[in-house]
């Protein structure tokens, strides 16, 4: 008796570990489905411009594979919200603007961390200018961000002191925008700051790996990634939505 019910209890416990591995293995599968973005859905194309792009002055490598990717899944959506970062010139976030200061260090301002940059994207100029192969004549807004000359803004929501909306929440939600997938440039810092702060308004939020590339700064993508599953941020492809 005592041998038939620990045989069965093997039976029961490896079926449910069966179920849980495929539920590990095929995380998208059963939602691939519904991956069909619809007039609540909206897609995020964060700051694809010339100094991010091959040539730019703070250029993301591969950052122009990115671009035929967001091209193609953006025909599929209704709602298209496109950023640009657009700093003044001698901006906060510049190494140029910190004496003894090289790009990629770090210093510590009011607001915290920051991590300084090359000069780029400054207001107006060609570099700061979207890029020339997007192809998504339906984009409804741009928001520019980090325009505020002692305040970095990777994020398309919050300024990096966490506290200066960009009005891009109250935007959405008066659209009725309810899940948001975001793509483009730099996976670890801009995109992964935004998807951040979607999930802190309450959207639905869905990043686009394929769609996206990043810096990596000191284990930044690991820890971008990391901290984005954390947060409920879902991780997909961009063959996982239906255009
Ligand atoms: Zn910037």
């Amino acid at each position: 008796m005592f041998d038939r019910s620990f045989d069965r209890r093997q039976v029961l416990t490896g079926i449910v570990a069966g179920t849980a591995a495929m539920t590990t293995l095929f995380p998208d599968v059963a939602e691939a489905a519904a991956m069909k973005p619809d007039d609540a859905s909206a897609l995020l194309v964060i700051d694809v411009q010339n100094c991010f792009l091959p040539g730019g002055s703070l250029a993301v490598k591969d950052g122009e594979q990115v671009v035929p990717v967001i091209n193609r899944i953006a025909k599929g959506f209704a709602n298209v919200v496109m950023t640009q970062d657009w700093h003044t010139p001698g901006h906060i976030s510049f190494a140029s603007s910190h004496s003894g200061k090289k790009p990629f260090e770090t210093v510590d301002l009011p607001y915290g961390k920051q991590v300084l940059w090359p000069d780029h994207c400054v207001q107006g100029t060609d570099g700061a200018a979207l890029s020339k192969d997007l192809a998504i004549p339906q984009a409804g807004l741009v928001i520019r961000k980090g325009f505020h000359k002692d305040v970095d803004s990777y994020s398309a929501f919050t300024e990096a002191d966490g506290k200066t909306t960009t009005g891009l929440a109250a935007y959405l939600k008066a659209r009725k925008v309810k899940r948001l997938f975001v793509a483009g440039l730099a996976t670890d810092f801009c995109v992964a700051w935004t998807a951040l702060d979607a999930r802190k308004a309450g959207f639905e939020t869905y990043v686009v790996e394929d769609a996206c590339r990043g810096i990596d700064n000191q284990g930044s993508m690991a820890k971008a990634w990391a901290d984005m599953a954390k947060a409920g941020v879902k991780r997909i492809q961009s063959s996982d939505i239906a255009v």
